[in-house]
């Protein structure tokens, strides 16, 4: 039993639901003081946009989950919706707490949330107290010889391969003991984060299963049959060959350093190791990017494309979004979107660059469906990849990069087999024309029960003359001051 006469400590979790590698949590413990796990459901912070339909349905199982293993140890999960400063105050007048820890997020409202908070509860005379853990390392750390931000990805690893092993995770406490439990909680079911009418997301649970035991065994199966051969296979999306952890990184339902620490000492090759290291890096440089130019999810980093013609054609953004352009690896990528709240990283630079390049739809546009349909919806990786794809973040693919969709098809989906599972209705087609069913001849078409216009659209634009168009308008801007 706790001593009635300590005062509890808040764990406030917020983008860090797991207990293990939980340095708020692990101090929570230490300091001997009794524990009150707290989740804020806090307004649609500005700057970041709301929380997208996708994730809340992930953080609502997330959440489920982490309550789950509170309970198992003798506490739960205490949930209150409002502002983050009221609410803690709120909780703080019941229980007596003096002192609050969290695990520091990145994302500009994250932070200005935060730096509230802490000078606030300092001011009152209480103990607030934040930890990392969300990254590798603190996205401030890193700078370049001359004290800047990087700018450029390949430096940027070069410097965090140099700057040391990341610390190691730490375990989840050996003993928690929980406060007595508060009578003012919500109930996670009056936030009404699932969908209902309709029920979109029933499709998730067949692929996502919430919670950190989910989360480890998803890392350990990855690195048992995924991570060797992982450099040359990660391409190619009908393979399950990726690790699938985007999702629980969102949420911090397994945090970088676990995975880093468990990649080590494998015997695998090490352009498989380094690569998959790499993409991680991918996110700390994502968050680097964000830390030090908050904009970034609704700001060109590149001035020059604020002048950019974008097309408003609402139609066709409606095609893209519904996977119906006729094009069947970016039709396919966008309906595992629907299907799954997921997307193959190759087909999301193939989807990207259709939307942005083919049909020059404004990036944001698309950055915005992104936030609202995936599940591993993240405000730093979002954001820079779509304005790498654009042509106009920082280290960005150049624009006059313009993927096109068939090769990108022949290439990645060989034999077709990711188009077939998500565009059914191509299913029977002959592999020579599965990427290209408007080049069919009827015959083939007939056999395999298309007709193009009805059961499948017929392309929306014409690629060649789209890419045309696309490195006109870029010529326009390319040498503007
Ligand atoms: C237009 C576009 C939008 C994207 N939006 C998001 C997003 O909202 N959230 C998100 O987590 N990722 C995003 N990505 C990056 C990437 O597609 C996903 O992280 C990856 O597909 C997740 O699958 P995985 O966990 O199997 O990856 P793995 O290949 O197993 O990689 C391991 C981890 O590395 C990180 N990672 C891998 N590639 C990238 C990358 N290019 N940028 C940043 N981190 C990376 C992820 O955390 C990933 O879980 C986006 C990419 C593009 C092109």
């Amino acid at each position: 039993m706790p001593d009635a006469a300590v005062k509890p400590v808040i764990v406030w979790f917020r983008k860090d639901l797991r207990l293990d590698d939980n340095h708020a949590l692990y101090a929570a413990c230490a300091s001997g003081r009794p524990v009150i796990a707290l989740y804020i459901r806090e307004p649609s912070p500005a700057g970041t946009g709301p929380l997208g339909g996708a994730q809340a349905w992930w953080l609502h199982h997330s959440l489920v989950s982490l309550d789950e293993s509170l309970k198992a140890l003798g506490g739960a999960l205490h949930l209150v919706s409002g502002d983050a400063l009221d609410v803690l105050l709120g909780v703080i007048k019941s229980s007596g707490a003096d002192m609050v820890v969290w695990n520091r997020r990145y994302d500009p409202a994250g932070i200005a949330v935060d730096t509230r908070v802490k000078r606030e509860l300092e001011r009152q005379g209480l103990e607030p107290k934040s930890f990392a853990g969300q990254l590798l390392h603190e996205p401030s750390r890193l700078k370049t010889g001359g004290g800047t931000p990087y700018r450029v990805y390949t430096p940027f690893w070069r410097a965090l391969e140099n700057s040391g092993e990341p610390p190691r995770p730490l375990d989840i406490p050996s003993k928690i003991s929980f406060a007595r439990p508060l009578s003012s909680g919500e109930k996670l079911k009056s936030w009404a984060l699932l969908p209902t009418k309709p029920n979109w997301a029933k499709g998730f649970s067949d692929i996502w299963t919430a919670g950190e035991d989910a989360a480890r065994e998803r890392l350990s199966d990855f690195l048992e049959q995924g991570l060797d051969g992982y450099k040359d296979n990660r391409d190619f999306p009908a393979k399950q060959t990726t690790s699938l952890l985007s999702p629980y990184l969102a949420l911090g339902v397994i945090s970088p350093a676990r995975i880093w620490e468990e990649t080590r000492g494998l015997s695998v090759p090490a352009e498989d190791l380094v690569h998959f290291r790499k993409e991680l890096a991918w996110r700390e440089f994502s968050y680097h990017l964000l830390f030090h130019f908050p904009k970034l999810p609704y700001e060109n980093w590149n001035g020059k494309f604020d002048g950019f013609g974008w097309n408003n054609d609402t139609a066709q953004f409606r095609a893209w979004t519904l996977g119906m352009t006729g094009y069947p690896i970016v039709d396919a990528g966008m309906r595992q979107l629907w299907q799954h709240g997921f997307m193959h990283n190759r087909v999301r630079m193939i989807v990207a660059s259709f939307l942005i390049k083919d049909l020059m739809i404004d990036w944001r546009r698309g950055e915005t469906w992104f936030r609202d349909t995936l599940i591993d919806a993240d405000p730093a990786s979002n954001a820079a990849s779509w304005q790498w794809v654009a042509g106009c973040g920082a280290d960005a693919s150049p624009f006059f990069r313009i993927f096109n969709p068939i090769l990108q098809g022949e290439k990645f989906d060989r034999d077709g087999d990711y188009v077939r599972e998500f565009v059914p209705e191509l299913a029977t087609l002959d592999n020579r024309y599965i990427h290209k069913p408007f080049d069919a001849p009827k015959a083939v078409l007939e056999k395999a029960g298309i007709a193009l216009g009805e059961t499948y659209p017929n392309p929306i634009v014409d690629h060649a003359a789209a890419r045309d168009r696309a490195l006109k308008a870029y010529s326009a801007i390319k040498d503007a001051a």
